[in-house]
């Protein structure tokens, strides 16, 4: 449902559907705060999803809108918001096992104590031992208070396995939510906000090592135009292709994301301006020469291309600086003709 709403968002019914957004929340007698048109958004982007239908019987019920309400349906429905609910999750799984950690070490070290006294106690005991029989409850009590320290050892040794094993189980899973919110959902690439992420970490990484990094852009041509032609379903399919095609130039330590809307980003850690350049003009060449074709009808869509423009980090340059560099020299490939590689370095010396 989100990728679907996030796709509609950037298609050619976009500005209808905000619009519409706008007129239902004022029918609706709705305040248009921020989280009510989100939650509006994806009530009409998918009507019959469980979050529209939820909004229709609390319309139908006349229930009045509160920011409560509002509140709780976006912890609840929205993506963002069912995020926040797996970490509150995940913390109340973190508090139980710790405090039951926590309570059977405290048992066992209960048990120890009592297990010392015992045996201090049988040691002056042992001096007024008069008769076999004495001795032999003497053994019986001791033998009693060994077994109980080893049961309630055993029992800690238990509960730390369990334990173990649920915040393993906890772990993989933060991991899993991890990554969902590190990946675009349409693309399966890295989003943006991993891309930020790993490309201040890349910009640390070159300070300590004063290793080359080269960060590059790159943009569908006329996409607008291919989206207004064939629907934005289908545009949505060449966005999942070229992802691909980047996916697979990008291995690691190289790394692509979607960086918004139909424009990617590639960071390529120490490699030289020439090697990137023709990394680049390899995915140009592929996307350029491959005829696409419709899914559903099979249609020749013919093949689109892409402009890219790339700016290796200059000392100390910051992450946005060398993004507004890179950007600059994608620019110069849309005016020069679009289906081009631009370095930035040609600009440094043009200008
Ligand atoms: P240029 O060659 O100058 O880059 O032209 P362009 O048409 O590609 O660029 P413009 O920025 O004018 O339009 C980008 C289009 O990308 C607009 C929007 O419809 C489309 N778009 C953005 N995100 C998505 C998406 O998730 N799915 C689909 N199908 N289209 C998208
Ligand atoms: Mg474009
Ligand atoms: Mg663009």
């Amino acid at each position: 449902m989100r990728a679907q709403v996030e796709t509609t968002l950037r298609g050619p019914e976009s500005y209808s559907l905000a619009r519409r957004v706008v007129d239902e929340m004022q029918a609706a007698n709705v305040w248009p705060t921020p989280v009510n048109f989100e939650l509006w958004l994806h009530y009409l982007g998918d009507p019959e999803g469980p979050l529209g239908r939820e909004i229709q019987r609390l319309l139908a019920a006349d229930e009045p809108f509160t920011d409560a309400m509002s509140d709780m349906l976006a912890a609840e429905y929205l993506p963002r918001g069912r995020l926040s609910e797996e970490i509150r999750d995940a913390g109340r799984v973190l508090d139980r096992e710790l405090a039951s950690v926590a309570d059977a070490i405290s048992k066992a070290h209960q048990s120890q104590s009592a297990y010392g006294d015992t045996l201090a106690d049988a040691s002056a005991g042992i001096e007024r031992v008069e008769n076999p029989d004495g001795l032999k409850t003497l053994v019986t009590t001791l033998t009693t208070a060994t077994l109980k320290v080893q049961n309630e050892n055993a029992a800690l040794e238990k509960k730390l396995e369990t334990s173990t094993r649920e915040v393993a189980k906890l772990r993989e899973h933060l991991e899993q939510v991890r990554r969902d919110a590190m990946t675009d959902a349409l693309t399966n690439l890295a989003n943006r906000k991993a891309f930020d992420e790993h490309l201040s970490a890349a910009c640390e990484a070159e300070d300590a090592d004063s290793k080359a990094l080269t960060l590059a852009v790159i943009d569908i041509d006329h996409f607008k135009r291919f989206n207004d032609t064939w629907g934005h379903q289908t545009g949505d399919q060449v966005l999942r292709y070229v992802a691909s095609v980047l996916a697979r130039v990008a291995r690691h330590p190289r790394m692509a994301a979607r960086y918004g809307g139909e424009e990617f980003a590639m960071i390529f850690p120490s490699e030289s301006a020439g090697t990137v350049e023709a990394a680049l003009n390899a995915v140009r060449h592929e996307i350029a020469s491959r005829a696409l074709r419709r899914r559903s009808t099979n249609d020749e869509l013919g093949a689109v291309t892409i402009s890219a423009g790339f700016a290796q980090r200059k000392r100390g340059e910051s992450a946005s600086a060398l993004l507004e560099r890179a950007d600059a020299a994608l620019y110069v490939s849309k005016r020069n003709g679009r289906n081009q590689v631009t370095a930035a370095d040609v600009l440094d010396k043009a200008a």
